[in-house]
Order: C-alpha cells, then sequence, then structure tokens
C-alpha cells in the first residue's frame, strides 16, 4: 500500500498549505481511497493538485468521523467528483452528490484486505489495510481509546502499524506496534518520538510511506 498525506497540521513542503486537519491518499489493492478531506476545500483541492493527484481518479472516500476537519472539504472534492462510493460512519450523515453513501456501524470489509473498524465508541472508525507486514491502520483523529482501535484492527489480522491523528493515546498504547506515523492533532508526538525513535516516522503534507 500506499499512503500519501495530502492535508495536515504541519507540511514537509513549502508548496503545499499546512492547516489544522487530516486527509491522505491510500492507495492499496487497486483502489484509490480519498481517507477524510481535511477543514477546507480549497486547501484540499490545492494540495491535490500539487500533489498530481486528480479528483477524477479517486474511486472512493472513506470518511473517520464527523468532525469538520476532516469533512470540511468533502462537499468541494465532490464538486470535483461525485462518481465515488463515500464510506461514512454511523453518525455522519447527509453527504450529498456522491454515486452511492454506504453508512457503517459495525466492522466491514471494504474490499479483499480492506476493512473499517466499525464506528467506535460512537464517534470514529479507522480504515484497516492489509499489507505484507501485517494489518495498517489509518486513523483520523483516533477519538476512541488506542486499546479499542487496536483489537477492533487485531480481527482483520497482525497490527502492524498505524498512520493518522493519535489525538490523547498514551505512547505506551503503541508499544506493540513497528510503524508510527503520528500526524494532526497527536498530543505526545514528542514522546512519541522519543520512546519510539526507530520505529516513528514524521508525518506532515506531503509525506508519502510505502508499505
Ligand atoms: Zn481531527
Ligand atoms: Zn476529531
Amino acid at each position: 500500500m500506499k499512503a500519501t498525506i495530502i492535508y495536515d497540521n504541519t507540511t514537509l513542503r513549502k508548496d503545499l498549505r499546512a492547516d489544522w486537519g487530516f486527509s491522505a491518499l491510500i492507495e492499496a489493492k487497486g483502489k484509490r481511497i480519498l481517507f477524510d478531506t481535511g477543514g477546507s476545500g480549497s486547501i484540499l483541492l490545492s494540495n491535490m493538485r500539487k500533489l498530481e493527484i486528480a479528483p477524477k481518479e479517486i474511486d472512493e472516500v472513506f470518511i473517520s468521523h464527523a468532525h469538520f476537519d476532516h469533512t470540511g472539504g468533502l462537499s468541494a472534492f465532490l464538486d470535483q467528483n461525485h462518481d465515488v462510493k463515500v464510506w461514512v460512519p454511523h453518525s455522519f450523515r447527509g453527504v450529498k452528490n456522491a454515486k452511492e453513501v454506504i453508512t457503517i456501524k459495525n466492522s466491514l470489509r471494504l474490499h479483499e484486505g480492506i476493512y473499517s473498524t466499525g464506528e467506535l465508541e460512537e464517534i470514529e472508525q479507522s480504515l484497516c489495510i492489509e499489507t505484507q507486514k501485517g494489518i495498517v491502520i489509518i486513523a483520523g483523529c483516533s477519538h476512541p481509546r488506542m486499546e479499542h482501535i487496536l483489537s477492533a484492527a487485531s480481527e482483520f489480522g497482525n497490527v502492524y502499524g498505524i498512520i493518522g491523528g493519535l489525538h490523547g493515546n498514551r505512547p505506551e498504547s503503541l508499544k506493540n506496534l513497528e510503524l508510527i506515523c503520528s500526524t494532526h492533532c497527536t498530543r505526545y508526538k514528542h514522546e512519541i518520538m522519543f520512546i519510539y525513535p526507530e520505529r516513528y516516522v514524521e508525518g506532515g503534507a506531503g509525506k508519502v510511506i510505502e508499505i
């Protein structure tokens, strides 16, 4: 799989805009999935253009949770390409202008090797991708407890790593992971970096991770 961070609180490239929020392109199993859409449609589309990601080439959109910094760019994206399937958690309603909207409550296999944890703690779902090294979790903010996210993801296989916002989850909750790319709203980023220097990967808009 390949993950390209499009939208993040920080950026690795001067030509991309940093802004509070998160979005990434996930390419896996022949699918191109836009994970979350950041807070602003204009920043999302401008960063996509600079990363040479054409909205028309996206097959599906996966929304982790209803917070504005993850859904704010959705309608602007759908104006560019409404011929997509949109996977939303149960608590997020009102997506218009998409080919198909699928609401997820419980854990679900979206495609061969691509899963949702289901909406955990009535707030958020994470995307799980099967790789040769194990399951890689893509998370929006990780509002549910990390233990809960990890146990839901481990239904699909041995969990290898996580990419995304980790909110206030304690570094100890990540001890069994081989790859930790903590982005966006991660409160204990410095502690994570310090405790797991070999497993820590710096995020930011423009970051590409291939596993
Ligand atoms: Zn967030
Ligand atoms: Zn959030």
